[in-house]
């Protein structure tokens, strides 16, 4: 029986007719009803994909030129448009709510062949980093059912992660693609901001949204970005730089310039463990001709506070739209002025994570604590910056851990939302700054479960971030994937 292990392997399957699209199909949908209780999809397109699957068999049968992701099965995250199917967002103030058109990345997806299996579960509004905020529940961790899988991409990172679909798509906007992959043991990769349009992604802090792609090998999630980046008129903010080739994974061998900084391996806040395995890693690429240099880096306590300021400003302006007079939920409640509807409408409709960062964001704009707030946080992103950019004068990448931590039990953070903010330490720089990081799974804590390094290249080096992360993942890995 067909197991997939990389898009490359499931083609040369199709190809010499070992498998069929259609058998792929129904075999991911046999597994994802086995795995229900999982909770990793909203909804599963089953009538679509066994048709598209068909279809796209007796195309192949015909000798019809085939898709670059021909029957690759995919999940999108619940944030994520795909014309005439539901986008809630995980939010009740979207409830029932379907697209009319679709995003960018998935009309990409579409024109190379892939199949949609299905919409992700994922924390209401991106907003979150265990995906317990969600209207629809809990996604459960299927390394260890009793933890979370990470958030705010949950969902997503289960469907790869429990065999429910090939690759997925998620949201990237501190860390929501890297930390839940970290969380699960597979590879998440947050391309650097205006690589993939966002025309058709649910905007949570647009100057930091990406999406991001989830996978278990480095060539199948290469191959995804190379389907869906580059230019697009509906997003102003895409680069129009040429998409490289990005699943041109050789030449190997090649020696790297690897920075890191010895106040994030050894930071009071993380999981011993986690900093002495990444040196210990360091240790062998050094001895295997690498340049590993420790950079001085003084930064690390203002971030976390900058990313929050920030995009709990931006979100405050990009939630004022669910409003439930054009479309959402609306109050049911009669008889009252408008600025009551408008607040029944979205007390009712957004949850408790929403309407604190809802609060959160109007609060820094406000005219008395404007420059208390953004703009000192502001003067951070940039500070972040220059010093980012200085150090990618002399390195290729910089390392870091993905999370201090492995997988929380759930519930554990739950009450405590800075201690919840604060773990997000390592994954938010990428986003401030705006540049490619990915998260790979190469190791396993003493307590089972896996943990990820993360790998940061300077912007729209996808490419050769991508060319070391599949070094790594062939030769240092202390695990094997799930
Ligand atoms: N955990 C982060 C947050 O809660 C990241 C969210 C994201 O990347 N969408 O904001």
């Amino acid at each position: 029986m067909f197991e997939f292990s990389s898009i490359e392997q499931y083609h040369s399957g199709l190809k010499e007719g070992t498998v069929t699209c259609l058998q792929t199909v129904e075999r991911y949908l046999q597994r994802i009803h086995a795995k229900q209780h999982l909770n990793a999809f909203v909804e599963v397109y089953a009538e679509d994909a066994l048709q598209k699957a068909k279809e796209l068999d007796r195309n192949r049968a015909s000798g019809k030129s085939t898709g670059r992701l021909h029957g690759v099965i995919i999940g999108l995250k619940d944030v994520i448009a795909y014309k005439d199917h539901r986008l809630t967002a995980s939010s009740n103030i979207l409830k029932g709510f379907t697209s009319v058109y679709s995003a960018t990345a998935v009309e990409r997806l579409l024109a190379e062949e892939a199949i949609i299996i299905g919409n992700c579960n994922c924390d209401e509004f991106a907003m979150g980093s265990t995906n317990e905020n969600s209207a629809y529940g809990k996604v459960l961790n299927a390394a260890d059912e009793t933890r979370v899988p990470g958030g705010s991409s949950g969902g997503s990172a289960v469907a790869v992660q429990a065999g429910l679909c090939m690759v997925s798509l998620g949201s990237d906007t501190g860390g929501s693609v890297r930390q839940p992959a970290d969380f699960c043991g597979i590879i998440g990769l947050k391309p650097t901001y205006g690589r993939i349009s966002r025309y058709g992604l649910i905007a949570y802090a647009s100057s930091f949204d990406q999406i991001g792609i989830f996978g278990n090998a480095v060539a199948d999630v290469a191959k995804v970005l190379e389907v869906i980046s580059g230019y697009d008129e509906y997003d102003s903010t895409v680069s129009s730089k040429p998409v490289e080739s990005y699943s041109s994974l050789d030449p190997k061998n090649k020696k790297y310039r690897i920075a890191y900084f010895n106040e994030a391996l050894e930071h009071r806040g993380n999981d011993p463990e986690i900093g002495s395995s990444i040196k210990n890693l360091l240790e062998k690429l050094k001895d295997d001709g690498h340049a590993v240099v420790p950079v001085e880096f003084d930064l690390l306590d203002y971030i976390v506070p900058a990313y929050y300021v920030l995009t709990t400003a931006e979100a405050s302006s990009n939630l004022s739209r669910y409003d439930g007079v054009k479309y959402g939920h609306r109050t049911t409640v009669r008889g009252i002025d408008l600025t009551e509807f408008y607040k029944r409408t979205r007390s009712e409709g957004f949850g408790q994570e929403v309407k604190r960062r809802i609060m959160l964001g109007t609060f820094v704009l406000s005219a008395g604590f404007y420059d208390a707030y953004f703009t000192r946080a502001q003067k951070v992103r940039n500070l972040l910056t220059k010093k980012i950019e200085l150090i990618f004068k002399d390195f290729d990448v910089i390392i870091l851990p993905t999370s201090p931590d492995t997988a929380f039990k759930t519930g554990e953070k739950t009450t405590d939302p800075i201690a919840m903010y604060l773990a997000d330490i390592y994954t938010v720089m990428a986003n401030l700054v705006g540049i490619p990081a990915i998260s790979l799974p190469l190791f396993t804590h003493s307590n089972g479960m896996p943990f990820g390094l993360q790998v940061m290249a300077k912007r729209f080096n996808e490419l050769p971030l991508l060319r070391l992360s599949n070094e790594l993942m062939q030769g240092y890995r202390t695990q094997p994937l799930n």
